[in-house]
């Protein structure tokens, strides 16, 4: 039984089976001696097969993939590896994964050493076949397939992988990294998963087939706990489960404070299934569609396809709130399959608008898409992710103008009154809200990028993520003066970052004059049962005293010590 200790990320008590998933094993073989290298041998051999049966079951299609495949079968039938494996084993002692490796070196080495271009291009292919079997004597696998029930433990996971697993068979997810905003937290959240990031080094603790306990609300993970905890764990599930049930009968009550201010709870969705829970969750409107994760593995997907899912999400919403579409904020982590990879800093390059001005025959579709949904219900709005300054954001504007008298030319319908908006993601867009505020109908704060970008501190990396603090002074003072600016612009301004999911923030974010928060389905339930316990005035005074602390610890105390005084733990 070992505890491990990580970032929770959606709520959860699960117990359940592992699946084990690397990317890959190159570089983290353990170096250790076995005392019984017979059975050492035996387990290299095993593997060897089931490795060889499996490539020679791959039906190749090309003539890449055929080459491929038969560097994989000659590295792994060459008589002197397989030699070298044994006597590393029998006669060293070295257990089988540092066996198989050392040879491999061995076996590249003298390729290379043949300074012949072709061996010289097919060591990677070499690399990938150790890979394969190293993955299999350690009983890990290397593709995330999920076909029965299982608690998914692997290094990372990227968006797109996620999309493409079986999740009915997800019971959880413990991941080595990830931090508290990445985009896979983001996902696993709203697909309701419970799921904990930068737990260190589970996926090489874990094999296939252990049993997990996690707690993923406190963050712990046990592998293969005692029968007690597995008790203790399922009985904590029962509570965890009648608590919830009390929340969603309250859907139905109104997000006001004690003194009447009324705080207007919207959804954040990935797509189109997405809309379900939001209107159960009770909330009103969607304040955040990312629609880049609906294009991840196909990027050029339709304009048909897409206005279709388009005008189903506007139908579902009808009335009930505002549906505001983003446009795609692919790149940084969000990378579609056709994307090039190989920026130094994607984060900081060539990502969303900036990626949509270059490819803007996939931006032309998708804003067709999106005007199209526009006529089919008033509440459709519009808006852009990543605006560094105002140049950019008339740039997408001025844009918008061309897709939208293309659509009067070919008769395609849409709202000639749709609201535009900016979403307000770097310090340089806050601090120039004032005039950004004066070219939309609507702002949106991304506290995830705000705050990443305002603390220089990656939001998806789980070794700085205790310098990642929403309560950052300078985060609170942005808030504020971007807060002001919209109630001065007479605009409409939301938080759509997963600070306004966080019951924990909600009496600070009111106080700072916010009136739109739009979150996870799940989160609408305990935000609102906040927002109801809360008067705005008492709110003002909490922010008010915060904004003139000097750290985020004095500021977390002094609200902690409010939600304390309040109930709100
Ligand atoms: C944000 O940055 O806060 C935001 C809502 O956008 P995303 O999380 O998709 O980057
Ligand atoms: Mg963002």
């Amino acid at each position: 039984m070992e505890e491990k200790k990580g970032i929770g990320v959606f709520p959860g008590i699960v117990t359940g089976k592992a699946a084990v998933f690397r990317h890959t094993v190159l570089g983290n073989v353990e170096h250790t001696l076995t005392d019984d290298p017979v059975s050492e041998l035996e387990s290299f051999q095993s593997a060897h097969k089931n490795v060889l049966e499996e490539i020679r079951g791959i039906k190749a299609t090309t003539k890449e993939e055929r080459d491929m495949i038969s560097v994989y079968e000659s590295m792994l039938t060459d008589p002197d590896v397989l030699a070298l494996v044994k006597d590393n084993i029998i006669d060293r002692h070295y257990n089988a994964s540092w066996a198989v490796e050392a040879a491999t070196e061995k076996y590249t080495s003298a390729l290379a050493a043949l300074g012949n271009s072709y061996f010289a291009e097919r060591i990677n292919d070499i690399r990938d076949a150790e890979s394969l079997l190293l993955s299999a004597i350690e009983g890990i696998s290397t593709a995330v397939m999920v076909s029965e029930p299982s608690v998914i433990v692997a290094d990372y996971l990227t968006p797109s992988e996620l999309m493409q697993m079986d999740k009915s068979n997800v019971l959880a997810i413990l991941l080595d990294t990830g931090g508290p905003t990445s985009h896979i937290a983001i996902l696993c959240h709203s697909d309701e998963i419970p799921a904990i990031l930068g737990l260190g080094d589970i996926s090489s603790k874990t094999k296939d087939g252990d049993t997990i306990a996690l707690d993923s609300k406190e963050g712990i993970a046990i592998i293969n706990p005692d029968e007690k905890t597995i008790r203790r764990f399922r009985a904590r599930k029962g509570i965890a489960k009648r608590i919830e049930k009390e929340l969603l009968k309250d859907a139905v009550l109104p997000s006001v404070t004690l003194d009447g201010r009324y705080i207007h709870l919207m959804c954040n969705i990935e797509g189109v299934d997405g809309i379900e829970s939001a209107i159960k969750a009770g909330a009103e409107g969607v304040g955040l569609f990312r629609t880049e994760f609906m294009v991840l593995g196909n990027l050029n997907s339709s304009e048909e396809e897409n206005a279709e899912a388009y005008e189903k999400v506007a139908a579902s919403i009808g009335e009930i709130g505002p549906v505001t579409f983003r446009t795609y904020d692919l790149g940084g982590d969000k990378m579609a399959d056709d994307m090039a990879e190989g920026e130094a800093n994607p984060v900081l390059g060539w990502r969303a608008v900036r990626f949509c001005m270059e490819r803007k025959d996939i931006f032309r579709a998708q804003l067709i898409s999106i005007l199209r949904a526009s006529a089919i219900s008033p509440s459709v709005r519009l808006m852009f992710p990543m605006i560094s300054g105002s140049e950019e954001l008339m740039d997408v504007l001025a844009f918008l103008e061309e897709v939208k008298a293309e659509c009067r030319e070919r008769g395609i319908a849409f709202d000639e009154n749709m609201k535009i908006g900016t979403m307000i993601e770097t310090p340089s867009a806050a601090i120039t809200a004032d005039v950004l505020a004066g070219l939309v109908d609507f702002m949106s704060i991304g506290t995830n990028d705000l705050i990443q970008y305002t603390i220089a501190v990656d939001r998806g990396n789980e070794k700085i993520a205790y310098l990642y603090k929403p309560l950052h002074p300078a985060v609170l003072r942005l808030l504020k003066y971007v807060s002001d600016v919209a109630k001065r612009a007479g605009i409409s301004l939301s938080i759509c970052g997963e600070m306004a999911g966080d019951p924990e923030y909600t009496p600070l974010l009111i106080g700072l004059g916010f009136e739109e928060l739009s979150m996870t389905a799940h989160s609408v339930l305990d935000v609102r049962k906040h927002v109801r316990a809360l008067s705005y005035d008492s709110c003002r005074e909490l922010a008010d005293r915060i904004l003139s602390l000097s750290d985020a610890t004095k500021v977390e105390e002094s609200l902690t010590e409010f939600n304390k005084a309040h109930n709100l733990q």
